[in-house]
């Protein structure tokens, strides 16, 4: 899958949607988000006889979550029938091509450019600001 064609679908669905909320746009979208302790896993995407569902650790921090989210989202819009890992410490820093575009997509969700009117020195307070993990300079 081309990067171009990811920023397509997050294009379309921040218009459709009218949000960059990875929750509301799973609402709008018929995917069902399920929070539930899943240990050392930040969450995973699955199908299941067409329906498609995001599970989030709820242990985790809300700003942990939210990228989780993101990146999950990533998942069901991007390759919706594809068997995806689950997503871990590990795979913030993946290889794997589904797991960077996922990480891709959850980026450019993410960052709404109101990081402009701050100011910021270095590439990382950016993915500070946002809550990013510092592997995912990368796809800024
Ligand atoms: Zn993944």
């Amino acid at each position: 899958m081309k990067i171009d064609y990811i920023d397509k679908i997050i294009n379309r669905i921040i218009k459709e949607c009218e949000t960059r909320d990875p929750y509301e746009i799973a609402k709008q979208n018929g995917i069902f988000v399920i929070e539930e302790d899943l240990g050392e896993v930040y969450g995973y995407y699955n199908s299941f006889k067409r329906r498609k569902f995001i599970h989030i650790n709820s242990t985790l921090e809300q700003e942990k979550k939210n990228v989780t989210a993101c990146h999950e989202l990533g998942h069901s819009l991007c390759h919706p029938l594809e068997k995806t890992p689950a997503l871990t410490k590990m795979n913030l820093v993946s290889e794997l091509k589904i797991e960077k575009e996922a990480n891709y997509f959850a980026t450019k969700l993410i960052v709404d450019d109101r990081h402009k009117e701050q100011n910021m020195e270095t590439v990382y307070s950016v993915l500070d600001f946002y809550g990013l993990p510092t592997s995912f300079e990368r796809y800024l």
